[in-house]
């Protein structure tokens, strides 16, 4: 007898067989029971959390001349021919490879005839959400007036895409991804069932692995026992998951915690040469440093969740690492696994990595562990991770200023004074940067495309010549409006666009990347990106309010205003009058305070 898969042989035949879904086969039970079915039923959620299973399960239960508290009985030539899948009444659909109009149209006709051996006709559509919008309209026709003996159960991976019309018209069931605690309890019992050893850590592996899947569980349990002789050891399970053991990834991220380099480098070449591939481990230690990040918030959630993962070394790591450490690591391991996507030696970027990490010099302090689970302690974390990373960043500035370090190429002194931008007289020293309107406004008045597409083109340019830690504050900036004599660039996070307006040497080090560039010296104007809009509408209705005031000489921009058609300033008309002076009127003060989160 040829070998079949164990997901396969183990599928569930009765309700009460499904895993992790505890909520809908009880409610399709009762449904049963009570005679109070749907004519249409959508299932979705995740591959492997038994869609189809529990589809076919409710196509017998309904059929089932023996059914018994809703469930079928699995023994009778109904309930055999439909797991056998040779009932005529009970029709599968892949929708991935059928999905065109004339399908659905052969269903909507054959639908109207009476089932021939089964009480219900019922047609199981996997992937619905394949299916062609002519294809979902003909079905849409059918669920509009569904023949009294027909069941449609159609099942997704992605209910987003299915159509509002047919969600409205079926009974839909959401299948949850199921936990890694019930997919081990079922591998067990499977296991126990077949006679086979196995070693609890593997099957630890194997259901964190399998991340929710049962299918998927089962696959990869397949293969560790063609790969162990029918045995299911811990080595095995590592190897075909290609994960890498827990204890590995502590040793080497408490190396890399404690700056030992040397060693964190040792361990990533054991992990190469044992054969692991350095993207799994690279994900392996992001999903590690989610756990210590999880376990510092809460300790209970991770013992729920997760399987294997809470040992002694792991909780001396988390003990000693601060979270805004870890998330520095998961932000660098990010960037790593995006680079590694394009190289074909990805090897390389481990050694790159694990010097950046290990030579992360912030001070690591002990944990402060907050209690707090809510998603809201996490973002303040986050803006005081980033708040403080700009700190250490002006810090660097000032210093670099300070030891008189040339910063942009040593080019500093070759821009003549009158060129270089005075966009930052009424910033001051103090944190409390403010949009300036006066400035803006002017930009705004003389603003063209052209102006605008000239410095996005070298933006990119302009900001590599910037040095570190200038960059960093830069990087979420970009130009939203320009003229010949300035730009509006705006920040993404308030407290950069703060650090950046009170910054006179970075704002010398892009008006004198500017000059080298493109010949000529704008004055930068920062805004906060979410004040944009506000600041936009409030120039439009200044100038609507304005009326047809007399045009300045002054604005005659370099290029035609028939360019003006740019997203950023569409709202613009070609005449604009000048508004400078309306525009003060209106706002009394030329300043807006700034809203600071
Ligand atoms: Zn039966």
């Amino acid at each position: 007898m040829s070998y079949q898969a164990l997901y396969r042989v183990w599928r569930p035949q009765r309700f009460d067989d499904v895993i992790g879904q505890d909520v809908i086969t009880t409610t399709l039970k009762n449904a049963i029971i009570t005679n109070q079915l749907s004519h249409a039923y959508l299932f979705a959620g995740p591959r492997g959390t038994g869609k189809t299973s529990a589809a076919k399960i409710l196509a017998k239960a309904i059929n089932c001349p023996n059914q018994k508290d809703g469930e079928p009985c699995n023994e009778c030539e109904i309930c055999e021919s439909i797991t056998s899948g040779t009932l005529n009444d009970v029709i599968e659909i892949d929708a991935a490879s059928n999905n065109g109009v004339e399908e659905i149209r052969d269903v909507r006709d054959k639908a109207k005839y009476a089932p021939t051996q089964a009480t219900y006709k019922v047609y199981i559509i996997d992937e619905v959400h394949m299916l062609s919008t002519g294809a979902f309209n003909a079905l849409l026709k059918t669920l509009e007036e569904p023949p009294a003996h027909v069941i449609f159960i159609l099942a997704t991976t992605e209910p987003q895409k299915i159509p509002a019309t047919i969600i409205s018209r079926v009974q839909r069931f959401d299948f949850k991804r199921i936990t890694a605690n019930d997919i081990l309890g079922r591998m067990e019992f499977i296991l126990n069932d077949k006679n086979i050893d196995y070693d609890d850590k593997a099957l630890k592996v194997i259901a964190k692995a399998a991340e929710g899947g049962m299918r998927d569980a089962l696959s990869i349990l397949d293969q560790v026992l063609s790969f162990g002789f029918d045995k299911v050891t811990y080595e095995n399970a590592l190897q075909v998951t290609g994960s890498v053991t827990k204890s590995l990834l502590s040793k080497y991220l408490t190396n890399v915690v404690n700056h030992d380099v040397k060693d964190a480098l040792s361990d990533v070449r054991k992990m190469l040469e044992s054969g692991k591939d350095a993207s799994r481990f690279v994900e392996d230690l992001i999903k590690y440093c989610q756990d210590i990040l999880l376990y510092q918030q809460s300790p209970e959630m991770v013992e729920e969740s997760e399987l294997g993962v809470i040992d002694e070394e792991f909780k001396q790591l988390t003990s000693i690492v601060d979270a805004q450490r870890v998330y520095r690591m998961i932000v660098d391991l990010n960037d790593i696994q995006n680079q590694m996507r394009y190289t074909m030696h990805p090897d390389v970027y481990l050694d790159v990595l694990t010097v950046k990490l290990s030579t992360d010099t912030k001070q690591t302090v002990s944990q402060p562990t907050a209690q707090s689970t809510s998603s809201q302690s996490i973002d303040n974390q986050l803006v005081e991770q980033l708040q403080n990373q700009v700190a250490s960043l002006q810090k660097q500035v000032e210093e670099l200023t300070k030891n008189g370090v040339a910063t942009n190429g040593g080019n500093t002194t070759a821009i003549e004074p009158a060129k270089r931008p005075v966009a930052k007289k009424s910033t001051g020293n103090s944190s409390n940067a403010r949009v300036n309107l006066t400035k803006i406004y002017p930009v705004l008045d003389n603003a063209t495309r052209q102006d605008l597409t000239n410095i996005q083109n070298i933006w990119d340019e302009l900001l590599s010549g910037l040095d570190v830690t200038k960059r960093a504050l830069m990087n979420v900036s970009k130009p939203v409006a320009a003229s010949h004599d300035g730009v509006v660039v705006s920040f993404e996070y308030p407290f950069l666009f703060q650090k950046a307006s009170t910054d006179e040497e970075l704002q010398d080090a892009l008006g004198n990347g500017l000059d080298r560039i493109l010949n000529y010296v704008p004055d930068f104007v920062f805004i906060p990106a979410e004040q944009w809009p506000e600041i936009r509408k409030g120039y439009i209705v200044a100038q609507k309010n304005s009326g047809k005031e007399v045009r300045s000489e002054s604005e005659n921009s370099s290029v035609e205003n028939s360019e003006q058609n740019d997203d950023n300033n569409n709202e613009k008309q070609d005449n604009e009058p000048k508004i400078v002076k309306q525009a003060t009127q209106l706002f009394g003060e030329d300043i807006i305070d700034v809203k600071d989160d």
